[in-house]
């Protein structure tokens, strides 16, 4: 017999790559083989030189289809198997064998939208809806749009075998959240990829779709970020390394902001939470700070930061492993 196996791959989009998938019938003897798509549709190849190769990375059940059928993350690789230039997944695996002593945790927390007939899911055609203030954690009719597709999600990640730990409503209307970790900055990473896939493809079934635009309505509505929670092994044992962790992150501020995704000035405007994205500070439970030290940890004296900064449309790849250099050559110097 025959299981399906649904290879998924981030495209050459600039600035901000998406999603790709297709579908590979697999003998139920073999695991899913290496295999390739044509690059020339993706932004990442020419017409004249056009195959790019998948490189499995990460196989989980596949929830949605069932049965024996699979979900297969992947690399971009060049046909001669070094990584291809849209492939951050190399220079993070890099970066986290570097470190690998200092045990790096990550935790990110996946804020997007959802859009109906091209507007914000639950906001009224040609008028306005109540201001936010009632939308966050909410309950009712009144203020919830899509949980039934957060519900079918969440089960389906669970289902996955993703380490997805929360799911909440937000502050803007028809805005959620999931979060993924802790673990490793490379299976995060790969967890967040396949858990926008997942939200993509059931969102999908309800006519519905999933944005993760930074700033998805001007004026006074909440943007959309991807809180990166951090910890190391040192600064899971004292407060000196959180300490330091916070600092070294300011001393490269600008050189994150602008791999923190596009369109960060829009929504880091300094109006709703976190500092606007040409200042930087780090505080105690400050969630209109750059990086906030969350009160269990000032208590007792160790855990981990929160960099507030990184958008919604992220790559956890490039958040990860910047976080990881920047913080753990500090730590080594
Ligand atoms: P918030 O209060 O900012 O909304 P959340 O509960 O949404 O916080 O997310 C907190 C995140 O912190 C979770 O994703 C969790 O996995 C992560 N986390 C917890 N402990 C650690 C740790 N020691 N190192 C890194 N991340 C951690
Ligand atoms: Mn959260
Ligand atoms: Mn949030
Ligand atoms: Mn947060």
């Amino acid at each position: 017999m025959v299981y399906r196996a649904e290879y998924i791959w981030i495209d050459g989009q600039k600035p901000t790559a998406k999603l790709r998938s297709k579908t590979k019938i697999v003998p139920d003897a073999d695991s899913p083989p290496v295999w390739g798509f044509d690059g020339s549709s993706t932004e990442q190849a020419p017409g004249e030189s056009s195959d790019c190769v998948l490189n499995p990375v990460r196989v989980v059940p596949d929830p949605i289809r069932g049965g024996n059928d699979k979900l297969v993350m992947c690399e971009v690789l060049n046909t001669d198997m070094t990584p291809h230039e849209s492939n951050t997944r190399a220079q993070a695996a890099e970066m986290a064998e570097k470190y690998a002593s200092h045990e790096p945790l990550f935790g990110i927390e996946q804020e997007y939208t959802f859009f109906k007939d091209g507007r914000p899911h639950g906001w009224p055609a040609g008028g306005f809806p109540a201001p936010q203030g009632g939308y966050y954690c909410g309950v009712g009719a009144d203020e919830i749009w899509g949980r039934d597709v957060v519900e079918h999600h969440t089960e389906a990640c669970i289902a996955a075998g993703l380490n997805i730990s929360g799911t909440n409503a937000e502050v803007m209307i028809g805005q959620w959240e999931f979060q993924i970790g802790p673990a490793d900055g490379v299976t995060v990473s790969d967890e967040i990829w396949l858990a926008r896939w997942l939200l993509y493809r059931i969102a999908e079934d309800y006519d519905i779709s999933a944005h993760l635009m930074p700033k998805p309505v001007q004026g006074d509505w909440n943007g959309a970020g991807a809180h990166t929670n951090f910890s190391t092994a040192e600064m899971r044992e004292n407060y000196d390394a959180i300490i330091a962790a916070c600092e070294a992150l300011g001393k490269k501020a600008d050189y994150h902001i602008k791999q923190y995704g596009a369109g960060i000035e829009q929504r880091l405007t300094g109006l709703h939470e976190t500092a606007p994205w040409t200042e930087y500070h780090y505080g105690v439970s400050d969630r209109g700070a750059s990086v906030r030290i969350p009160w269990q940890v000032a208590r007792d004296g160790k855990g981990y930061i929160e960099d507030r900064r990184p958008n919604a449309n992220m790559d956890p790849y490039v958040v990860t492993a910047l976080i990881t250099d920047t913080v753990c050559s500090e730590l080594e110097s």
